[in-house]
């Protein structure tokens, strides 16, 4: 069965899913984000955030191709 990933309540990274093309085999946003935060979910083919522990260090949206990757930065941390 495949692995499904449950994405954290209202996301500080959000994936444009019509922009996103994972389904090509694409995975630089999940493989430039050093806390491993972002996965690939098997069961419905979409990225997602996995874990809430963002540094808002935002190689995950410099890196991806289609600027498909949004990072909301916290007000308090800008
Ligand atoms: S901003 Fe940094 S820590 Fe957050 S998901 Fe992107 S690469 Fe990972
Ligand atoms: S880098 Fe962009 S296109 Fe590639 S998997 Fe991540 S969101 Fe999708």
């Amino acid at each position: 069965m495949p692995a499904t990933i449950r994405e954290v309540p209202n996301p500080s990274v959000r994936i444009d899913h019509g922009k996103c093309i994972a389904d090509k085999g694409c995975r630089s946003c999940i493989d430039s984000c050093p806390l491993d935060i972002l996965a690939f979910d098997e069961g419905d083919g979409k990225v997602k955030m996995a874990y809430d522990e963002c540094w808002y260090c935002l190689p995950c949206e410099h890196d991806c191709p289609t600027k498909a990757v949004t990072v909301s930065i916290p007000y308090l941390l800008r």
